[in-house]
């Protein structure tokens, strides 16, 4: 049960006011569920506006404050996806838009009617030969010492909320602090100078300063090592069984090639830890295409000639369903049974699963989240392995490991490089195997940065690729269009070029995205998978493990919007046949010096693990992250730089602090529970009231 100290936080936001079904599903959509996540949704820049009398006197990307007479409105046709624009005219006479994208039009009909003065704040911008401002932060009838201050926080938006929507929320949220028990040693507080725990919340809103920021971020980093600690604690406590294979089921698997060095030490590795009674909690890291999954069927066949189970966690449908292809071939001469279990298993197909589980005559499952359910149930489960780690939480991950009668051996795998600093934060204190040979006769695949707007050449060149009789992915990406607008463009994107393509192509191109029905993606990539559709167009759903040999050409468009783990991901669908590959980067104009360098860093190498560091150089400066925004860290206030910092610290004091006191007595370990349950990380503390 959580501490009632904590409840004015976890009020739901919907008891704040202003907030109806109407505003919470925007705050949904950016987790923004709970008086806490509003006072944590820090601003992530302030601008600073000035007014001017006239549009002559503002030029394009300026913040401006300005008194404007709406004198047009002009609505998008019916059905069609274009903005809404008002035409406004200033004092001289000048005319410029204002303009809205999707649902936030309704507000602008309301607030602007035509030739009644009003105050507009918002950023300069190009349209056309005018000026416009899109989604106008404020829009007040009275004067301009109405606009709010002159230096105002930014917050991350999504389509229906707007910045004074926002800042008032925070505002709300802000006034329900309640005090809390410090979980920071007063001297050590001092001695960084951080303020205490209530004031830098209050103090984010206001500036960046550095010693606010990382007040926060510590605070998140110590929850979690807390936690990852108290998992550890646990692990130790609870029994594990000791599992030897006779090695007559590996013998038999059909196997087209021979293992590579790494391969075969990692399975060694494994080997030895599932025959200790302690159970493992072992990581397998290795690139993309490094052959994790023939590694993991190897441990898992261990579990099966020790008389268990084991179970194959994937994150995607698409995903889970390639594995057991792979796994069902490679088993056919060993006689195991294996299964698929996800969540569109309905009816008899279920229940037999369900059954074959529980008796033992399914000896490998390999499914979605759905096998994490609590209607599962296992006979003897030896081993989880956990495919692309990072995508889930450790809770998960626990849950899973809470299936056995005993601890099962635990395996994660994940091909996201991790630069070392990080992977403390990641995977607590896990042992490592690393895959870092990749299997022979890989070639490098050919990597060229190209301008967007060569795009007919890159057609052209798709044609001539198609031609030769190979096929070729057309990645989109979660386009954020419009600020504040996120993912407004993300399909429209993906659906434009398909649609521009299949007029090109014709049926020779899918489309593929996180959006479509799961049997219209299935069906999508199977068709592609087995070469009836030559070009797959897709967003990011293909990032993770799909393998395809017979594609040999990826582009990437707008490839700057991606982070670079991401982008080594997507490269590594291709060359994974004995063909020559190639990827084409195609990039938007108007890139920073930063962007092309990281970049350029792509065309250089296709070592992960040095893209992880190096990226990690380039973006220095208090850039905000891509791991945050693509959640796949669970960090949403530190960013890389201040893990990087301050995560030894939070470490080494978590540590200390279980050392002394390992059920969290003392006042200060009642202090650090608040901070678990504050940052969701209270399946720590309920393994502490277990044990
Ligand atoms: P990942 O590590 O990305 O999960 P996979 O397990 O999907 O990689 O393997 C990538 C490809 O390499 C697969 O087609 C697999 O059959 C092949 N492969 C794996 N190990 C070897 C090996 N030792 N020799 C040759 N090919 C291999
Ligand atoms: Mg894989």
């Amino acid at each position: 049960m959580r501490p009632e100290a904590l409840n004015p936080l976890f009020a739901e936001a919907e008891s704040l006011e202003g907030v109806g079904p109407k505003v919470m599903k925007p705050l949904e959509k950016l987790g923004l569920t709970r008086v806490k996540d509003l006072a944590y949704h820090l601003p992530e820049r302030f601008v600073s506006r000035h007014a001017i009398a006239d549009l002559d006197a503002g030029s394009e990307g300026e913040q401006v404050i300005i008194a404007l007479t709406p004198i047009e409105h002009r609505a998008p046709r019916a059905g069609s996806r274009g903005p809404y624009r008002v035409l406004a005219q200033d004092a001289a006479g000048n005319i410029c838009a204002l303009t809205w994208f999707g649902k936030a039009a309704y507000a602008a009909k309301k607030l602007l009617p035509v030739g009644e003065q009003r105050w507009i704040a918002g950023r300069l911008d190009r349209y056309g030969d005018m000026l416009q401002i899109v989604h106008p932060d404020h829009i007040e009838v009275d004067s301009a010492a109405n606009m709010g201050r002159l230096s105002e926080p930014v917050y991350r938006l999504s389509e229906g909320l707007t910045q004074p929507k926002v800042a008032g929320l925070t505002e709300q949220a802000l006034a329900r602090l309640p005090e809390l028990p410090e979980w920071i040693e007063p001297g050590q507080l001092a001695k960084a100078g951080w303020p205490a725990w209530r004031d830098a919340l209050r103090l984010g809103h206001e500036t960046t300063d550095e010693k606010v920021r990382d007040r926060l971020a510590y605070d998140e980093l110590l929850a979690n090592s807390l936690a990852l600690l108290l998992v550890k604690a646990e692990g130790r406590r609870r029994k594990g069984q000791a599992l030897a294979g006779d090695g007559v089921l590996c013998a038999k698997l059909q196997m087209p090639f021979a293992l590579t060095g790494a391969q075969t030490r990692s399975i060694a590795e494994i080997e030895g830890d599932m025959a200790q009674e302690a159970p493992m909690l072992r990581l397998l890291q290795g690139d993309v295409g490094a052959g994790k999954t023939v590694v993991a069927l190897n441990a898992m066949l261990i579990a099966v000639e020790a008389g268990k189970q084991a179970a194959m966690l994937a994150p995607t449908e698409i995903l889970a369903r390639q594995h057991f292809e792979t796994l069902r071939k490679m088993l056919a001469p060993t006689g195991v049974e294996v299964a698929l279990l996800t969540g569109r298993a309905k009816g008899r197909e279920r229940e037999s699963i369900l059954m074959g589980l529980m008796d033992g005559s399914i000896q490998i499952l390999v499914g979605t989240h759905a096998i994490f359910q609590d209607t599962v149930n296992y006979r003897d489960l030896g081993l989880v392995v956990i495919d692309e780690q990072h995508r889930f939480g450790v809770a998960q991950r626990l849950s899973l490991a809470a299936k056995g009668r005993r601890a099962p051996h635990t395996l994660a795998m994940t091909a996201t490089p991790i630069p070392r600093s990080l992977t403390l934060a990641q995977y607590g204190e896990m042992d490592v195997s690393r895959l870092d040979e990749l299997p022979p006769g890989r070639q490098a695949i050919d990597t060229r940065v190209v301008g967007q707007d060569r795009m007919e050449e890159v057609v052209a060149g798709v044609e001539r690729h198609l031609a030769s009789g190979q096929q070729a992915y057309w990645v989109c990406p979660m386009v954020r269009e419009i600020d504040g607008v996120p993912d407004l463009a993300d399909i429209a994107a993906a659906e434009a070029r398909y649609a521009a393509l299949k007029e090109r192509f014709g049926d020779a191109v899918v489309l593929v995205h996180g959006q479509l029905r799961p049997e219209i993606k299935d069906a999508g990539m199977e068709r592609f998978a087995s070469g009836q559709a030559r070009l797959l167009v897709a967003t990011t759903v293909i990032e993770v493990g799909v393998d395809v040999p017979a594609a040999t050409l990826m582009v990437i468009e707008q490839a700057e919007r991606f982070g670079l783990a991401q982008l080594h991901q997507l490269r590594g669908r291709v060359g994974r046949g004995a063909e020559k590959s190639t990827c084409l980067l195609l990039r938007g104009s108007g890139l920073s010096e930063t962007g092309r360098a990281r970049l350029a860093l792509m065309r250089e190498t296709q070592d992960g693990f040095r893209i992880a560091e190096e990226d990690l150089e380039l973006r220095g400066g208090g850039e905000l992250l891509g791991t945050r925004q693509s959640g796949e860290a669970a960090f949403r206030i530190a960013s890389l730089e201040q893990m990087q910092k301050l995560l030894p610290v939070a470490h080494g004091d978590a540590r200390l602090l279980m050392e002394r006191d390992g059920g969290l007595t003392s006042p200060r370990g009642e202090a650090a529970r608040l901070l678990l349950y504050l940052f969701e990380r209270d399946w720590g503390v309920q393994l502490l009231r277990g044990g």
